[in-house]
């Protein structure tokens, strides 16, 4: 008899390895591919539900596999109808994950780590331990949770889908584009890649890797300033990749892609705000086509940073448009459930 902890995670596999265990039980290949739809593209949690499977194969797969399924551990509704969810792992990590219900729009913001390595100032998951990656079909279980619960809610399903939650996924890359892959296929969930954004906070070999493989999805820089010195202290990350090395690996990447890349710009009150910081910003959007999302900024109880003033971001977006750089202003979601960007922790888990 197999104990639990030596069964193997059957979302782990391929098709094509899933085949070959099904030949060595026995089993016909055609019935791996049965199970193999269950896991994926009907995302089920339980051999018991796989209806067109023999009990006796049921009990067999039980014996021999998991599926190590995400669950909902507690969501919340914020008066905008942002619900923010957090998560439980198999291994009972936390992790949270967010559907933002705009007019024309339902996104769902996805976690790619356990916490996050890298320590952006103004980031409240900056301030947890990473623990570890998040697997592909980790990261595809909370997709498939918030798009029900998208449908169970406002009667839709979810239309785009934005790698920024916690942890940088460009840390975790082969696991993030597996699961975009699955995300993406026939025999996954089928959506759009171009419906699909991965933000980075700026791992220059990393987007050139994105050029190199071509992908279809579209990539975000959370850039916040275009000044090394002021991005240095609220990112530590920018030291050993400045601004320098973002764009020449940017340029890159658009050279191999072609996809224009969003730049998100969260100003922040008396640091980044003023005429200068917007010149400066137009200056490092001249490098390749691209848009600009400021986003307003939710303080968070460990660090000092607070919003910018409405007139000032108003005035920096005008600016922007003056030096014909496309700028949007994305006012917060979900402030009041800490549920709006740069707000996302578990609690508990610090
Ligand atoms: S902003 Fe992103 S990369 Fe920076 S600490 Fe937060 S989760 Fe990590």
């Amino acid at each position: 008899m197999i104990t639990t902890r030596q069964k193997i995670d059957i979302r782990s596999l391929s098709l094509d390895a899933l085949q070959k265990h099904f030949i060595q039980m026995d089993e016909k290949s055609f019935r791996a591919k049965q199970v193999y739809e269950w896991l994926w593209k009907k995302s089920c949690f339980s051999f018991s539900e796989m209806s067109n499977i023999s009990k006796e194969l049921r009990t067999k797969l039980d014996e021999n596999f998991v599926i190590n399924n995400v669950r909902i551990f507690n969501s919340q509704v914020s008066a905008d109808k942002t619900i923010k969810n957090s998560f439980i792992l198999h291994d009972t990590h936390l992790i949270e994950g967010v559907l933002i219900p705009t007019p024309g729009r339902m996104t769902a913001c996805v976690s790619s780590q356990v916490g996050c390595s890298l320590t952006c100032k103004f980031c409240a998951t900056g301030y947890m331990e990473r623990k570890r990656n998040l697997n592909p079909d980790e990261i595809y279980d909370q997709v498939v949770l918030i798009d029900n619960q998208c449908k169970q809610n406002y009667g839709m399903p979810l239309s785009n889908i934005v790698y920024m939650g916690m942890g940088e996924p460009l840390l975790n890359y082969k696991n993030v584009l597996d699961s975009i892959e699955k995300i993406t296929s026939e025999e996954g969930l089928n959506m759009a890649a171009k419906r699909i954004t991965v933000s980075t906070a700026g791992i220059a070999k990393m987007i050139k890797k994105l050029g190199d493989d071509q992908v279809k999805f579209n990539l975000a820089l959370s850039l916040h300033a275009a000044n090394d010195e002021k991005r240095n202290t609220i990112m530590p990350i920018n030291e050993q990749n400045s601004l320098k090395a973002l764009a020449e690996a940017l340029k890159y990447y658009y050279a191999k892609t072609k996809n224009p890349v969003t730049y998100e710009y969260i100003i922040f009150d008396g640091f980044n705000d003023n005429i200068q910081d917007a010149e400066e910003l137009a200056r490092f959007c001249k490098h390749l086509p691209c848009k600009v999302n400021i986003i307003e900024y939710n303080p968070i109880a460990f660090a000092d940073y607070l919003n910018a003033g409405e007139d000032k971001v108003e005035a920096f977006a005008e600016h922007l448009r003056k030096h014909g750089v496309n700028t949007h202003i994305r006012r917060s979601r979900g402030k009041d459930i800490d549920a709006a960007c740069g707000q996302l922790a578990i609690k508990d888990a610090k």
